[in-house]
């Protein structure tokens, strides 16, 4: 499989229609593939060739989209870089990765100076926007202008589209090997779920380096649906759009969800438009979903359960699990079934498969798996040890394949002897009326090991006393679960992906443990 082949059908197909829409700018798919051939020939021109590694550090544009296919024309490899590192940061993913080549638009075409500075492998930056003024840098507009010929160097499914980096919610984030194959085995899952259909208008509101934003990318180019971009995420941008360009399929991870659905502006915008929501990356509360769901009636929600390690897929909660009729079967605690393709097992410690209904780790294989870390054997062949992607993630699978993620297993909390899922924890906080978001961590217990301690976000105007929150889980979980601390902070601190960085809010906790304060 080779995912460019989605824009040359779409353009036998539907030429005329339009393919993107950004601050905008339109082009339809003929323009696109146009575009895009003329990019592509000139990265070629430009002594970049198959295997040849090329990062992209960008907001959310069709100029991104455009750069991710003409890399992938060539057959080189993409390096989507999460623009929220530091350049220190980003110079290390670009060494890593034996990126020779970058990508970037106005935002960072003063930042990319300092990350060139450490990066001495780097040979090339291009530059994709229009201000004259930033002219040394090989400008993908006047590559694109030159109009030169391109051969057609179609990749084989089993060569590298990309390296992605995780999400560095657990520590230092790795470079993560993914195949055409693999990308598009789990493109094909979603939309064996009915998502990315030919049509269907997609909006680009997570950023598009996150592998999650970029199965939207891939999903909607095989399929010939229509991208629109927002450039950075913003709830009221997102809600002016969909009612504006009537938005078909939307993407978004938990924390944002929550901020388009808890936004005054909600109630008062035509959602109408809206048929698909997918969401997935981090655990979700039933109490968000719920509301959500209130929010955004004309939407099916789809809810997605993988990591980059598997090409973003691994299990998916299809909408009819979301449905009313269907709600007491207690599905939407779920992350649904293995998706197509996909082979799941819950495992103990010496990955022999448990019985259905006890928690364990996940395990999953299949065409989606990475090909491993770049340049960290060890860890890759640990994480692939027989076959088999280990998630380092528990849950457990009932009577009818359905997965129960229950906690990453870094974020368990062992207290007394007792294993405390911090999900199930965060749920019960998250049915408080004055909470809006909120993290459940362990901290240094000397009787107990650790106990457990829940950080809060208060809803605007709401105030919050511990007894009463304590009571108020009681109420919904066993007393040795409930928090028996919590502090209330204006914001929990976010990684570039919209996940809750526990690493950062344990920190202080266990330092003054390691001082000697308990
Ligand atoms: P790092 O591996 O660098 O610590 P990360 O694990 O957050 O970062 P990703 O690959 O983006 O990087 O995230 C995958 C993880 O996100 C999964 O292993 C799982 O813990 C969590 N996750 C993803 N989807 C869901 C979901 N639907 N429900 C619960 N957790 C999810
Ligand atoms: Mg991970």
């Amino acid at each position: 499989m080779q995912f460019t082949q989605g824009l040359h059908r779409a353009v036998q197909q539907q030429p005329d229609n339009i393919a993107t829409i950004c601050d905008g700018r339109t082009h339809t798919f003929r323009q696109l593939e146009n575009r895009v051939s003329r990019l592509a020939a000139g990265l070629l021109s430009q002594g970049f060739k198959r295997g040849d590694r090329i990062a992209i550090l960008s907001l959310n544009s069709d100029r991104y989209l455009e750069a991710y296919l003409a890399i992938a024309w060539i057959g080189a490899v993409v390096n989507p870089v999460n623009f929220r590192w530091s350049p220190a940061e980003i110079a290390f993913s670009l060494r890593d990765s034996a990126s020779t080549g970058i990508i970037v638009d106005d935002h960072f075409a003063e930042a990319v100076v300092q990350v060139k500075a450490e990066t001495p492998s780097l040979e090339t930056i291009f530059y994709a926007g229009d201000k004259p003024e930033i002219n040394h840098f090989v400008s993908t507009e006047s590559l694109i202008a030159n109009n030169a010929p391109v051969e057609d160097v179609a990749a084989c499914g089993d060569e590298l589209l990309g390296i992605f980096y995780t999400g560095g919610t657990t520590g230092v984030s790795k470079g993560v090997m993914l195949t055409h194959d693999s990308i598009c085995a789990s493109a094909s899952a979603l939309m064996a779920e009915g998502l990315f259909q030919k049509g269907s208008k997609g909006l680009h509101a997570a950023p598009m380096f996150h592998l999650a934003d970029m199965m939207m990318s891939t999903g909607m180019v095989i399929r010939g649906g229509q991208h629109i971009f927002l450039s950075a995420f913003n709830p009221e941008t997102v809600l002016a759009l969909v009612e504006e360009l009537a938005i078909s399929d939307l993407l978004l991870v938990p924390a944002m969800m929550q901020a388009v659905v808890d936004h005054p502006k909600c109630q008062t915008t035509n959602t109408s438009s809206v048929k698909n929501l997918m969401y997935g990356a981090s655990p979700i509360s039933e109490a968000l979903l719920g509301r959500a769901m209130e929010a955004l009636p004309t939407a099916a929600f789809t809810q997605v359960y993988g990591m980059t390690e598997t090409s973003a897929v691994m299990t998916i909660l299809g909408h009819e699990d979301h449905l009313p009729e269907n709600r007491h079967l207690g599905r939407l605690r779920s992350a649904g079934q293995a998706g197509t393709h996909i082979q799941l097992k819950i495992a103990d410690e010496q990955d022999n498969e448990l019985p259905r209904n006890t928690v364990g780790q996940i395990l999953s294989r299949g065409p989606s798996l990475m090909k491993g870390y770049i340049n960290r054997e060890e860890a890759s062949r640990e994480a692939l040890e027989g076959g088999w992607m280990h998630t380092g993630d528990m849950g457990y699978m009932d009577d009818s394949g359905y997965v129960f993620v229950v906690d990453r297993c870094k974020d368990m909390i062992i207290s007394g002897g007792e294993n405390i899922y911090s999900v199930e924890v965060e749920n019960a906080v998250m049915q408080h009326n004055a909470v809006a978001m909120c993290a459940v961590i362990g901290i240094p217990c000397d009787d107990m090991g650790e106990r457990v301690h829940a950080a809060v976000v208060l809803k605007p105007g709401a105030e919050l006393e511990f007894e009463v929150l304590r009571e108020h889980c009681k109420q919904l979980i066993a007393g040795y679960k409930c928090p028996k601390s919590m502090t209330v902070l204006d914001a929990l601190p976010m990684s570039g992906a919209g996940k809750i960085l526990k690493t950062e809010l344990r920190k202080p906790f266990w330092e003054q443990k390691d001082r000697g304060i308990s």
